[in-house]
């Protein structure tokens, strides 16, 4: 289970719908909460470094990652994982996610966005083999499960 305090949802809602039709990305940081909980504390923005299209693609600054890393060093909280959006596609990881996965200890959080407007996030983890994903709980502050809506996509066959 990820617990995410809604105004750190907020901000990763706002930069989706401000990117859109491009994708958004960012990281975020947090720690974890025994036995198995991650909080996340901060959420970073990052410029869409990708240089193959950022509408079907993100690459978050290595730059960002790596002051933050800096800043985050010796203290509690530590870079858990980052999100990125699917402009017009479900917020489940891509074929193209999955290749580009390789850091096992860390959660990809997916914002869909439709036509302009965030419509579903959730939660994703490699397994232990690193061979997919699997979705995790996402928790908001207010202990609702996020979204209430359901999302609209049947297919999960999202090439972004
Ligand atoms: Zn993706």
């Amino acid at each position: 289970m990820i617990f995410l305090p809604r105004p750190l949802l907020k901000r990763i809602v706002d930069a989706a719908e401000a990117a859109y039709p491009e994708e958004c990305c960012g990281l975020l940081v947090g720690y974890n909460q025994p036995p198995a909980d991650i909080v996340v504390s901060r959420v970073e923005v990052s410029p869409n470094v990708t240089e193959e299209g950022a509408n079907e693609r993100f690459e978050v600054s290595p730059q960002l990652r790596l002051e933050l890393m800096r800043t985050l060093e010796g203290g509690p909280e530590r870079v858990i994982g980052h999100f990125h959006s699917h402009p017009d596609h479900a917020a489940q990881p891509s074929e193209r996610d999955l290749e580009r996965a390789w850091e096992p200890e860390l959660v990809w959080l997916i914002t869909a966005v439709l036509d302009g407007q965030a419509i579903h996030t959730t939660a994703h983890v490699l397994d232990s083999e690193g061979c997919q994903f699997r979705e995790i709980g996402l928790r908001t502050s207010d202990w609702q499960p996020y979204p209430l809506r359901p999302p609209p996509f049947e297919s999960e066959d999202s090439e972004t």
